[in-house]
């Protein structure tokens, strides 16, 4: 079985969030499954960066039609491949198995899809050629696909130009498609003179079709032309096919419900891994935790916050309204007052770095914020601080709550999506947390906030600081359990093999 991965980042090559980790590392997994997997991505300037001379020009050269240009892109794949050995392509440049789409035009930029003022405006054609250059490279280097795995909204064109312009198309004879959605709040919605840029009639121009309330929306095309649907958590499986969650897509969700699941992500052992990391001072794990301190006190003198015997309290992410922000601001100067510190990490809309840096002005020695994406001090971040905090108002999977349990930071979440699937609740637990003799039985690994509401999260922080505070064997029995659980992506990859069986076998 042959499968194409296409997505608009993915690790090592290119990375603003979770999605990256996903496809990246589901790639890794199958090559070292020996499965006979493709990576697709765009050729953006920080993947040129990261690559540096290992990319290779292929030399094909595909001519793609968007509206009135033709966008001449190039194939770019890697010189050495590390991706583990499997049986040999006919056809295929030089055993290449990551494929990089390559216009300097399109791709060559600072960012991937735009800065803090905002979407870079010619995203949708972005987008559609990469989704037909995706096709394209299957076609000339005659891949024939059993399988083209697309991810968010810049893929979601991919099946719906395999149901409609490739129709029929001998190259994609066998070809199923999976469409899984990482985050529904991200749809690729543009106004309907796109339509011309994706070579899309006027009569698809329909709401049984790609049309979203005037506009063209590419994920709904991903969601109504797959074979398969597919999202980061069961949790979120169900809460998308709803109004409060489903962004103006649930009723068309409903309708694939049947072919609809949810399959939660994991990390990458080899880079998240408290005993190996390279980021860190010292390494540690569950069975020695000595070195978790060290961690600590880098993370504090690096970030110049003062000494103290309180938590020390982190997030990481992307500054957007879907990770709760608001709330976080709300809650960060009680908290501080009552003796917390703070590191907060991120990048992303303006008005949030600015209310941040504000906040970090009045509170210095107790807060520290850092601006931009730095991979080095978020590992720090996961490894020296005691409680991760993730107040999203609504999450598919996510992965920092994932990384933090596995570094023995405890998470402070709100009970959505991925979150309520992956971190076990202590919250229930009080009478035995504070009672030494029971300490066998704590169980969870987390604490979850029951509504999104900054006294709901203020009251479950303080929970959790209580703990820490007055219930340390509590609160290390916890930091054990939460490091111990099993989040390898070998589980996930094994969910998406049976889903790709079952599609190829249909
Ligand atoms: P998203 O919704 O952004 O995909 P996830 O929790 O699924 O959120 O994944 C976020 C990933 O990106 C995590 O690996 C996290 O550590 C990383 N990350 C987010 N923001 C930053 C940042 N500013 N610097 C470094 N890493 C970051």
């Amino acid at each position: 079985m042959r499968i194409v991965i296409a997505s608009p980042e993915a690790v090592p090559f290119s990375k603003t969030g979770g999605l990256a980790d996903v496809a990246g590392t589901l790639f890794r997994e199958y090559r070292k499954a020996g499965l006979d997997a493709f990576l697709m991505v765009p050729l953006y300037k920080s993947t040129r960066e990261a690559v540096g001379d290992r990319l290779r020009d292929t030399g094909v050269t595909l001519d793609i039609p968007a509206g009135p240009v033709t966008r001449r892109c190039g194939v770019y794949t890697l010189r050495t491949e590390k991706y583990g050995s499997g049986p040999s392509v006919e056809g295929n440049i030089g055993g290449g198995r990551v494929f990089f789409v390559e216009n300097e035009d399109l791709f060559g930029r600072e960012e991937l899809y735009g800065t803090a003022l905002g979407d870079y405006p010619d995203n949708a054609e972005r987008f559609i050629v990469f989704s037909r250059g995706v096709l394209e490279i299957c076609r000339t280097l005659r891949l024939s696909p059993h399988i083209i795995h697309c991810n968010d909204w810049q893929t979601g064109l991919i099946p719906y130009y395999l149901k409609t312009a490739y129709h029929g198309d001998g190259a994609f004879r066998k070809a199923k498609t999976v469409m899984t959605i990482h985050n529904l709040g991200y749809q690729g919605l543009f106004p309907p003179s796109v339509m011309d840029v994706a070579g899309l009639g006027r009569d698809h121009f329909h709401p049984g079709a790609v049309e979203f309330y005037g506009n063209v929306n590419f994920l709904k095309a991903g969601i109504i032309a797959a074979d398969a649907v597919t999202t980061v958590s069961p949790t979120y499986a169900r809460e998308i096919l709803t109004p409060e969650f489903g962004f103006g897509l649930d009723g068309v969700l409903r309708k694939r419900s049947g072919d609809l699941t949810g399959i939660l992500n994991g990390i990458d052992d080899s880079e998240w891994n408290p005993l190996t990391d390279a980021h860190l001072p010292a390494s540690f794990s569950s069975r020695d935790l000595s070195g978790r301190e060290a961690c600590r006190q880098e993370l504090r003198a690096s970030t110049g916050l003062g000494d103290s015997e309180g938590p020390l309290l982190c997030f990481i992410g992307r500054l957007s309204s879907q990770k709760g922000i608001e709330l976080l601001i709300d809650v960060m100067p009680a908290l501080m007052r009552a003796g917390a510190q703070f590191v907060v990490l991120g990048k992303g809309e303006d008005i949030y770095q600015r209310r941040l840096a504000d906040l970090s002005g009045k509170f210095p020695g107790a807060m520290h914020m850092s601006l931009g994406f730095n991979e080095p001090l978020a590992h720090l971040c996961y490894a020296g601080s005691d409680i991760f905090l993730m107040p999203s108002r609504y999450e598919p999977c996510g992965l920092g709550q994932l990384i933090a349990m596995r570094y023995g930071s405890i998470p402070v979440a709100t009970m959505t999506g991925g979150l309520s699937d992956t971190i076990s609740d202590v919250s229930g637990q009080a009478e035995i947390l504070f009672c030494d003799e029971l300490l066998e039985d704590v169980k969870g690994t987390g604490f979850l906030v029951r509504e999104y509401a900054p006294e709901a999260l203020l009251g479950t922080v303080k929970k959790a600081i209580c703990v820490f505070r007055k219930a340390r064997p509590s609160w290390r029995k916890i930091v054990l359990n939460a490091m111990d659980q099993d989040f390898s992506w070998s589980r996930s990859a094994r969910l998406y093999g049976d889903l790709y069986q079952r599609l190829a076998g249909a």
